[in-house]
């Protein structure tokens, strides 16, 4: 287990890259993109020959439909190949964003998460997902100022 202690029994993330997160059979695992991140993802796309496909949600989400392995994923390298502009939902994760409702929680579909849910469960998100929830919060500002709120980054 490639955890690290920080206290009472608290964990911070580990990515395993075991890739189950770059590898889709469910719909309702699609990826959730930004309407900008669509634009950067079709261009990207675009520059290396491969089809994306994505659904318009509600403004400004879209669903970008994988059917298995995400086309950016380098299977021998075992690595994401735009790592430094993948979608936020892809940086944030395990923790997800459910659009309906603005509830940000853990995927249990994660490997670390699921070989560390007790500690998960037992500690405090923030403190377990440092990365990942400064990604969140990015997100939410991005939100705000979508809604005409403060442009703040
Ligand atoms: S963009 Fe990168 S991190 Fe996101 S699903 Fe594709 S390969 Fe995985
Ligand atoms: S499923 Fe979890 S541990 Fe595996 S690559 Fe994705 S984030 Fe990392």
């Amino acid at each position: 287990m490639v955890t690290k202690s920080v206290g009472r029994g608290e964990v911070t993330f580990k990515c395993y890259r075991c890739a189950h997160c770059c590898f889709f059979t469910n719909p309702s695992d699609y990826p959730i993109v930004l309407e900008e991140e669509v634009e950067a993802l079709r261009k990207l796309a675009r520059e290396r020959g491969i089809k994306v496909e994505f659904i318009k949600l509600t403004p400004p989400f879209y669903l970008w439909v994988i059917k298995g392995f995400c086309p950016f994923y380098d299977i021998r390298n075992r690595r994401c190949s735009i790592h430094s502009s993948k979608p936020t939902s892809c940086s944030m994760y395990p923790l997800i964003l459910n659009v309906v409702t603005g509830e940000v929680s853990v995927s249990l579909l994660c490997d670390w998460v699921k070989e560390n849910f007790s500690e998960v469960a037992a500690s405090n998100p923030v403190t377990v997902f440092p990365n990942e929830f400064s990604k969140v919060i990015k997100l939410f500002k991005r939100l705000r100022s979508s809604k005409g709120g403060s442009s703040e980054q």
